[in-house]
């Protein structure tokens, strides 16, 4: 009798493992919702967070209407009826913050700042560079069109209006017009709690020696790296050597205090590999594997109250199941509306690309123009998941479709510029 079992293997099911790149973020994006808790914070911590409140303005910005330019305030009106070489005779001086206080009457000028408030009666602004300037007198050269370089009250933000949406992640703009608004302060979504460790009982700290077999985490720094560029806060559990106990009780610990467990390593079919087992008994496993490469035995789960990615121990791995599958999630655990698109380009391949069809690939790239603008993309060499270089070397990952096969040097590819994850 044959008593042979089949080994587990990490190539069944369609070789590769059935679930596509994109059925696979699907599925997490279903079920990931946004965190509900909100905070009141001060707009100097308010860059990179997420509104929780629209923001409406009580008042135009700018306030008054001013001149965008240093020159000479008139009325429009005696441009009209004269021609070049017309004189207006100077009556005072307008300063940003020191308005003028009288009023500009016909064929008279106040000399004006760029965004002084624009002297009554004036409704024109002629540009210093463009009169000639006498005795308390200019006469104009050129010919000017009434209107000109005058900003208006409220051109940038109009009193009433709505100018930012609840999910809005902050920019530097963003909160640059909230000041404008003179507010000091914004309803945020609370920050996002992410749980983080690696396991593998051949994972040393920093600072700790290295015994033969054994290897520094570079993990969970590449996360915490990661992740700073999103409202979190992280607990970090450290390294967990591969012990289905330990794992247990710190997946288990991890749970109670995490909107998100993140964790490396231990996901594949080893005898080492007890990651599943252990996140099986908390939680439901959505999925285990993915067709994509690196990163195929991503797992992801749902837990009691909360969400599990175990992401394979590979680095390189990591940081592409991180970018193309962890991260969207974040951003919409986060609460970020409308969820920001992948952006990607297309680019010709300065070297042939090896693939076989069956899985999603995210090889590392350089990506760079010619001399005519055109993008091109070269490989950074060997795409070995332990590779980190590729990832340090590269600024793109060529994404090639699950079902492409090789490409051929010359043929164009879909690129993702790493500057267009967060
Ligand atoms: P695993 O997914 O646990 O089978 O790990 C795959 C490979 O990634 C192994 O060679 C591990 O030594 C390596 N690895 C796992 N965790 C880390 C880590 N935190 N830092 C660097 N390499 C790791
Ligand atoms: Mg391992």
């Amino acid at each position: 009798m044959n008593t042979f079992k089949p080994a587990p293997s990490c190539t069944d099911i369609n070789e590769y493992g059935s679930l596509r790149a994109h059925d696979a973020l699907n599925l997490i994006l279903e079920r990931v919702e946004p965190v509900s808790g909100t905070e009141q914070i001060p707009l100097q911590h308010a860059g990179g967070r997420v509104l929780a409140q629209s923001i409406r303005s009580d008042f135009n910005v700018p306030a008054h209407t001013n001149s965008a330019v240093d020159g000479y305030a008139v009325r429009g009106r005696d441009l009209d009826s004269a021609g070049p070489g017309i004189e207006f005779r100077i009556i005072g001086t307008a300063l940003a913050g020191e308005p003028f206080p009288g009023t500009v009457g016909p064929s008279e000028c106040v000399r004006i700042m760029t965004g002084a408030v624009l002297s009554r009666g004036a409704d024109t602004v002629l540009m210093q560079e463009h009169v000639e300037i006498g005795d308390r007198v200019i006469r104009i050269q050129g010919t000017h069109r009434s209107g000109d370089n005058v900003r208006p009250a409220g051109e940038d933000i109009r009193q009433g209006e709505t100018i930012l949406d609840p999910g809005r992640l902050c920019t530097p703009a963003d909160i640059g017009l909230i000041a404008s608004l003179g507010r000091g302060e914004v309803r945020a979504k609370r920050p996002i709690r992410v749980g983080l460790l690696s396991t593998g009982t051949e994972i040393r700290s920093i600072g700790t020696p290295l015994e033969e077999g054994t290897l520094y985490d570079s993990n969970r720094h590449i996360l915490q790296a990661a992740l700073q560029k999103l409202p979190v806060e992280i607990s970090d559990y450290g390294i967990i050597p591969d012990d289905q106990v330990i794992l247990n009780q710190t997946f288990a610990n991890a749970e109670r205090n995490n909107d998100i467990i993140i964790s490396t390593g231990g996901v594949s079919v080893g005898d080492a590999d007890h990651t599943r087992e252990c996140i099986e008994a908390l939680g439901q496993v959505v999925f285990s594997k993915v067709a994509i490469k690196p990163g195929r035995p991503l797992t992801f789960a749902r837990l009691s109250s909360g969400f599990f990615f175990g992401l394979p121990g590979n680095p390189v791995a990591v940081m592409v199941t991180y970018y193309q599958f962890v991260l969207p999630a974040l951003k919409k655990l986060a609460g970020i509306e409308p969820m920001p698109k992948v952006l990607t380009l297309r680019a010709q391949t300065l070297n042939r690309f090896r693939k076989k069809p069956g899985r999603t690939e995210y090889q590392r790239a350089i990506l760079s123009r010619d001399e005519n603008g055109s993008w091109l993309v070269a490989s950074t060499g060997r795409q070995g998941s332990g590779i980190l270089r590729s990832m340090s070397l590269a600024n793109a990952f060529v994404i090639l479709d699950h079902d492409e096969s090789i490409v051929e040097r010359g043929e164009e590819v879909t690129v993702q510029p790493f500057e267009t994850l967060v």
